[in-house]
């Protein structure tokens, strides 16, 4: 796989509401990879908003298993999980594949079932493509961002320019 191919994603939406998932079910897909700053809520929020449990529900009543798969301090991850009800996965180490390892296995589930979806190109597309599993990226939520994600974007533009996504 050469470096431009590990950081393309299979897809790209616009938001996590626009994900078809009525074409991942007909893939055999059955389980959802959530990153949550910028992806599912604000960055680095310590509650999710009603966005994310709207999302939530929907995935739910459209029979997809959900986990949250994330590179943040346990605490702040665990409890944002905890609200949402969902299993969660925290230092996941994301742009490697490790965190969407456990996920696998905390869900009983494998690769070919699981979606990974999340903004970032470095951090979760590439650890999605390197699992590997079906990848989904998603435009950020807020264009409010830590500035450690701020100085990654400009970089994360060019790849994207290069890779046409
Ligand atoms: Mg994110």
């Amino acid at each position: 796989m050469n470096i431009f191919a590990a950081m393309k994603p299979d897809a790209v939406c616009k938001s996590v509401y626009d994900i078809p998932l009525d074409s991942l079910k007909e893939a055999g897909k059955t389980c959802l990879l959530l990153d949550f700053d910028n992806t599912l809520g604000p960055d680095h929020a310590t509650a999710p908003d009603k966005y994310a449990y709207d999302f939530i529900d929907k995935i739910r009543n459209e029979g997809f298993s959900c986990c949250l798969v994330s590179n943040a301090k346990s605490g702040r991850s665990s409890k944002i999980a905890q609200m949402l009800d969902i299993p969660c996965v925290t230092y996941a180490h994301k742009p490697r594949p490790d965190g969407i390892y456990r996920a696998l296995k905390l869900m009983e589930t494998d690769a070919s079932k699981a979606v990974m979806v999340g903004d970032q190109v470095f951090t979760d597309v590439i650890a999605g493509r390197l699992a590997p599993v079906y990848t989904i990226m998603v435009e950020k939520y807020s264009s409010k961002e830590i500035w450690y994600v701020v100085l990654k974007r400009p970089f994360e533009k060019l790849v994207r320019l290069i890779g046409r996504f």
